[in-house]
C-alpha cells in the first residue's frame, strides 16, 4: 500500500518536471519551431462554420479563389447536405470538410468525409455550384468498396445533383435526352436520367432501395427484379422504348 501511495504522486511528479523542462528548452529556443511558426504557410484559409448540426471545414489553398465561390459553395453545402442526408443516410457524417487543393487536377472528388476540388475547375466554371451537390451525396451514400457498381453510385450522385441542385439552370448541367446506343453503365447523367424516369414510372421508393442496399452490402443484380419485378435489363429496354420524362431544373 505504501509502495502505490508513493509511486503514483512521483510518477505525475516526474512527468511535471518533464514538462517544465521542456517548456525550459523551448524558451531557450533549443527545440524546433512548431509547424504553424515554418516560414511555408500551410493553408491560405481554414475556416469551420456549423448549422443546424452539421460543421463543415473549408480549407482553401488558392489565393485567387473568389469570395463569392466559397461563399456559394458553403451556401450550397448547407442547402443540400442536411436535405440528402435526410432522405438517404440520417446517420451521415456531421462533419465534412472541403479542400480547394491546386494539387488536385480533377475536377472533384470524394473521401470518407472530404471533398477535393480543383480551384481552376472553378474559376473557369462559377455556376457550376452543383458539382457539391455530386460530391457530398457520395458522403452521403457511404458505400463500402465494392458494395456498388460504379455506374450506379455516379447515376445515383447525379440523380441527386438532379434532384437537390440549387443552380443547375445557371451552370447549363442537365440530363441527356435519351439516344439509341445508350446503356446504364454510360453511369452519371446517363444512369440518373433513367433513375428519374422510374421514379416516374412507378417506382418512386427504387432510388432509395438500391442506395440502402449499397451501403448495407446488399446490393446484387437481382434487386431489380426483386424491387421492380423486371430485371435491370427489361426495365432499361422499357426506358429506350418509351424515354420521355418530365423534367425541371433550379
Ligand atoms: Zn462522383
Amino acid at each position: 500500500m505504501l509502495g502505490v501511495g508513493f509511486f503514483i504522486p512521483y510518477f505525475f511528479d516526474l512527468a511535471f518536471v518533464k514538462s517544465a523542462f521542456l517548456h525550459f528548452l523551448a524558451a531557450l529556443g533549443l527545440l524546433a519551431a512548431p509547424a504553424a511558426a515554418q516560414s511555408h504557410r500551410p493553408f491560405v484559409s481554414r475556416d469551420s462554420l456549423t448549422k443546424q448540426g452539421y460543421t463543415l471545414v473549408f480549407i482553401n489553398k488558392d489565393s485567387a479563389l473568389a469570395p463569392v465561390t466559397k461563399q456559394r459553395m458553403t451556401d450550397a453545402f448547407f442547402q443540400v447536405y442536411p436535405q440528402e442526408a435526410k432522405r438517404f443516410n440520417p446517420k451521415t457524417l456531421r462533419k465534412v470538410t472541403f479542400f480547394v487543393n491546386p494539387a488536385y487536377d480533377g475536377v472533384a472528388a470524394t473521401d470518407n468525409g472530404l471533398v477535393d476540388y480543383n480551384p481552376k475547375w472553378l474559376r473557369d466554371h462559377p455556376e457550376d455550384i452543383d458539382v457539391v451537390t455530386h460530391e457530398v451525396m457520395h458522403i452521403v451514400q457511404a458505400y463500402p468498396n465494392d458494395s456498388a457498381p460504379g455506374w450506379l453510385t455516379e447515376g445515383i450522385a447525379d440523380y441527386a445533383r438532379y434532384v437537390y441542385g440549387i443552380n443547375n439552370k445557371a451552370g447549363k448541367w442537365a440530363l441527356p435526352d435519351y439516344k439509341a446506343g445508350q446503356s446504364y453503365t454510360n453511369s452519371y447523367r446517363i444512369m440518373a436520367r433513367f433513375l428519374v424516369w422510374l421514379d416516374q414510372h412507378g417506382h418512386p421508393k427504387l432510388v432509395n432501395e438500391l442506395d440502402a442496399a449499397a451501403r448495407t452490402r446488399t446490393y446484387t443484380p437481382s434487386i431489380w427484379q426483386q424491387k421492380t419485378g423486371k430485371t435491370l435489363d427489361e426495365l432499361w429496354a422499357a426506358y429506350a422504348a418509351q424515354p420521355a420524362v418530365r423534367l425541371t431544373y433550379r
